[in-house]
């Protein structure tokens, strides 16, 4: 489903060195790998937030080179919150539903993910896990073949990262979503992954 060839990347140093990796269609992989080991650099450049130097990731046939973000079917979740404080969970949610697609999805998923009944909070009212759950909600609305995880989960406490964990897992499973997953924590990436990948520092 998704492969990426031969993946270069260089900032001031080389980040990325002919990186490989293929994900099937709902398989979840975990990418560990020490900070600063181009994680984030790999998930943007996949969700093409960010341009690779050379090499091609091809998505369902197709060479995602010049595809927009938008138009990729690839969601994304970051660590640092990126909902909107101005807008309720509502709002927020709405926001990632795709234009022609119905307003009652957003019942749907706020039940999925365990947020019946939130939908009027303001945002500065939720707790770390409940924010990250509607930030996962506002994500999977638009019904993506794919989505990136970038350490979603690591500023929460050990117990909220391993229930979400688990409850993700189950989701993804049964939306038929496939991930990647990044974090730094082997217990988390062990209680979600199909299969593990290492990104080490060598560059
Ligand atoms: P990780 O997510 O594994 O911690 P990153 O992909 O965020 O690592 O970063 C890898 C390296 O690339 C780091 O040394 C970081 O400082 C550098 N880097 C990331 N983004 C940029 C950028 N836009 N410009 C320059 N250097 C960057
Ligand atoms: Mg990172």
């Amino acid at each position: 489903m998704l492969i990426c060839k031969e993946i270069n990347k260089t900032y001031s140093q080389k980040i990325l060195s002919n990186f490989n990796l293929n994900v099937d269609p709902g398989e979840i992989v975990a990418l560990l790998g020490p900070s600063g080991s181009g994680k984030s650099t790999l998930l943007k450049i996949i969700c093409g937030l960010e341009k690779l130097d050379s090499g091609d990731i091809i998505f369902n046939g197709q060479n995602l080179e010049n595809i927009l973000p938008e138009k990729r079917e690839i969601g994304m979740v970051f660590q640092k919150l990126a909902l909107f404080p101005h807008l309720n969970v509502n709002g927020n949610i709405k926001f990632g539903l795709p234009q022609e697609s119905n307003i009652s999805e957003i019942s749907i998923m706020l039940n999925l993910l365990g947020l019946k009944g939130f939908e009027k909070r303001k945002i500065q009212t939720l707790s770390g896990g409940e924010a990250q759950r509607v930030a996962l909600a506002r994500s999977l609305i638009a019904k993506p073949k794919m989505i990136l995880l970038d350490e979603p989960f690591s500023s929460l406490d050990t117990d909220i990262k391993i229930i979400l964990a688990k409850e993700v897992k189950i989701l993804l499973k049964k939306l038929n979503i496939a991930a990647i997953y990044v974090t730094h924590d082997l217990s988390i990436a062990n209680k979600i992954a199909d299969r593990i990948v290492y990104l080490d520092s060598k560059k």
